[in-house]
């Protein structure tokens, strides 16, 4: 499929796939040979070098979806994220990053980028000031991610690209957040785009796999790096993912759904502190959201108030399951200070405002009232509120 204008379910379910032209089956059929004959291809297929049937067939979907030229699948997001930074930056080199940062991509900067001689700062916030601040001479590489996990904070993109403009650097995102369904950040200048796969994308919390999408000069450098540390995704899980992403828009329409729903619900609620969430309009980066934004998002967190027994709400939920990852089609909670930010010194915490009372919520596509009641039915539970 090439034609010039697809709307983006034609493209999930259409674009790219591999025509089955001995039994004209309805889907991509599955190509799982590690060894293609060497004629008549100007790069030799191979899993390892991207360019299997159904390597190639994702690629151009994942490509055509963040509108760029090109696109690779990797084994995981980490292995999407750490090939495509290292393909830019090299010994005595210097990168940019958000201080809300995944905590696989912390650690992979904070525990191996001395080793390659690569410098890095964070930025402090979230405005241009905080990133062109920390400018240096020899920066390469402006990285963000947004929104940002848990607070649900929303980086400028175009200022990001004007600013990544006017130094001379390249800008990565980490998109997986959003999903395309609900954020191109092409559209405003942002030249690579990555993804862990396996939260939207995958969408079913079965795939570990990520992307990167970019110009074709842009997958060049990377896959010249790609091919040497080898971190291609089996083309079984490459067709899993493939068939996974023929309803993203579907899921992740319902998942904002649900999530603004709910954001809106946990706002009004006695035992309910604080929800972060870009689609309230009390959101300090609302207006933003709205702006480079085409949906929310299916992720949101809110703090339960002092009087509630977080680990009693969390084991008396029934439906939505206490457990790590984010992005399936079924509701997941966890506590970021028991989790992803339980590394963190407390006084650290406190000042990234994650308190101990903080749950992050990423919605699946169950009914949204049937979510509200295992919300409520569990707050009865554990309440040490008296009712009014
Ligand atoms: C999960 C996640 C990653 C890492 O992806 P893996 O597939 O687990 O390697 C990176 N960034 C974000 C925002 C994520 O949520």
């Amino acid at each position: 499929m090439k034609s010039g204008k697809l709307g983006i379910n034609t493209i999930c379910t259409h674009v790219g796939e591999v025509e089955d032209t001995q039994f004209k089956g309805a889907v991509s059929p599955l190509f799982m040979s590690s060894s293609y004959a060497y004629e008549a291809v100007a790069v030799k297929r191979y899993p390892r070098y991207f360019n299997t049937p159904n390597q190639e067939a994702l690629s151009k979907k994942i490509a055509r979806l963040e509108k760029c030229d090109a696109a690779l699948i990797f084994g995981s997001g980490m292995a999407a994220i750490s090939t495509t930074m290292l393909a830019f930056l090299h010994k005595g080199d210097h990168v940019v990053l958000p201080q809300t940062l995944y905590g696989g991509t912390y650690n992979f900067v904070v525990e191996e980028f001395h080793k390659f001689g690569i410098e890095y700062s964070f930025a402090k916030g979230f405005s241009e000031k905080d990133f062109s601040k920390e400018m240096q001479s020899n920066t390469k590489v402006i990285f963000i991610e947004t929104p940002s996990n848990p607070l649900m904070r929303i980086t400028d993109l175009a200022m990001i690209s004007k600013l990544a403009k006017q130094h001379g650097v390249v800008t990565m995102i980490d998109n997986t957040f959003a999903s395309p369904v609900n954020q191109t950040p092409a559209d405003f200048g942002i030249d690579i785009i990555i993804h862990s796969a396996t939260k939207y994308m995958g969408g079913h919390s079965d795939i570990l796999a990520g992307a990167v999408a970019a110009s074709e000069a842009h997958i060049k450098i990377i896959w010249n790096l790609a091919k040497n540390l080898g971190g291609s995704l089996s083309d079984y899980t490459v067709w899993l993912l493939e068939r996974s992403m023929k309803t993203m828009v579907l899921r992740v329409k319902a998942q904002n759904k649900n999530a603004k729903k709910l954001a809106t619900w946990l706002a009004q609620h006695p035992l309910v502190a604080k929800v972060y969430y870009p689609g309230l309009k009390n959101h300090p980066d609302y207006k933003l959201a709205k702006k480079q934004m085409k949906g929310f998002t299916g992720m949101l967190s809110f703090e339960l108030k002092e009087a509630v027994d977080v680990d009693g709400f969390l084991k008396a939920l029934k439906i939505i399951k206490p457990s790590m990852s984010l992005a399936g089609v079924e509701s997941t909670i966890l506590s970021p200070a028991k989790t992803s930010h339980a590394l963190l010194s407390v006084e650290e915490r406190k000042r990234q405002n994650i308190s101990d009372g903080l749950l992050r919520f990423s919605l699946g596509i169950e009914e949204s009232e049937d979510i509200i009641t295992d919300i409520e039915e569990a707050f009865q539970k554990v309440s040490k509120l008296k009712k009014a």
